[in-house]
């Protein structure tokens, strides 16, 4: 990276459509800006149809890098990769020497994923943050997974999470809808270290959601989300909160 790049980020996910929603204004400002994003996805294969979506929602975003698919199976979907195990009963270390295997490939400065909880406690999300988290260290070892590229530092990893007024706002609403609302107490402010007003970004991150058109269909949340006044949905999708632990000095900023 020459002094004045734009840093490479690489976004850790779980389901295709988590980084339209989470994260997708961030993304699309920073492919507008000449950024490299690459984007991994931990459920469904390539070549399904939710796979075809998700190219399309991050051409949407601006992003014509294709996604890296981890290809194990969404929890209720076996169609999502037969023959495969659902992605918190793979083995833990076969998903990490796959991500490993990227990040060495693609060389990351930022790496994205869910805060400890999976945003709203999804098991898919909390596997996904350990699996990530495990990665990045992993990949800066030299003596681990030999033979998936050399080592590479992460400088900075960013979790996706909501904070307590937004969920308190609309967001506990959508995701009630498969978690109890019990366990929604939504980050406090005081720890949510960034917060990126991505409203400019608004209607390009809401084309990529609506390009998951298949889960419009099938999912209450995206019903909901669709069902939304203007004003509620830029409320709840204009900012994009994170949580930012970095590894190396002063580690990098997403803008
Ligand atoms: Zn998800």
């Amino acid at each position: 990276m020459t002094p004045d790049a734009p840093p490479r980020i690489l976004g850790v996910h779980a389901h295709p459509d988590d980084e339209s929603i989470w994260t997708g204004g961030t993304l699309a400002r920073h492919a507008a800006a000449g950024g490299i994003v690459d984007t991994i996805t931990c459920t469904w294969a390539a070549g399904t149809h939710r796979h075809a979506e998700l190219v399309n929602a991050l051409q949407k975003l601006g992003i014509d890098r294709p996604p890296r698919m981890l290809g194990y199976a969404d929890g209720g979907v076996p169609e999502s990769a037969p023959g495969t195990p659902k992605f918190v009963d793979a083995p833990f270390d076969e998903a990490v020497r796959a991500v490993v295997g990227h990040l060495r490939e693609l060389r990351p400065h930022i790496v994205i994923t869910y805060d400890a909880y999976g945003v709203y406690g999804h098991p898919d999300h909390i596997h996904a943050h350990r699996i990530a988290l495990a990665a990045v260290e992993a990949a800066a070892d030299p003596h681990l997974y030999i033979g998936t590229g050399s080592p590479w530092m992460v400088q900075s990893v960013y979790y996706v999470t909501i904070g307590q007024e937004q969920m308190a706002g609309g967001w506990d609403q959508l995701v009630a809808k498969t978690t109890d609302p019990a366990t929604l107490p939504g980050t406090p402010p005081e720890r949510i270290d960034v917060i990126e007003d991505v409203r400019e970004w608004l209607p390009t991150k809401w084309q990529a959601i609506q390009a998951h058109q298949s889960e419009f269909n099938r999912s209450r949340t995206m019903k909901s989300m669709a069902a939304l006044e203007p004003a509620a949905l830029e409320r709840l999708m204009g900012v994009e909160s994170f949580q930012r632990r970095d590894l190396v000095g002063d580690g990098c900023s997403l803008s």
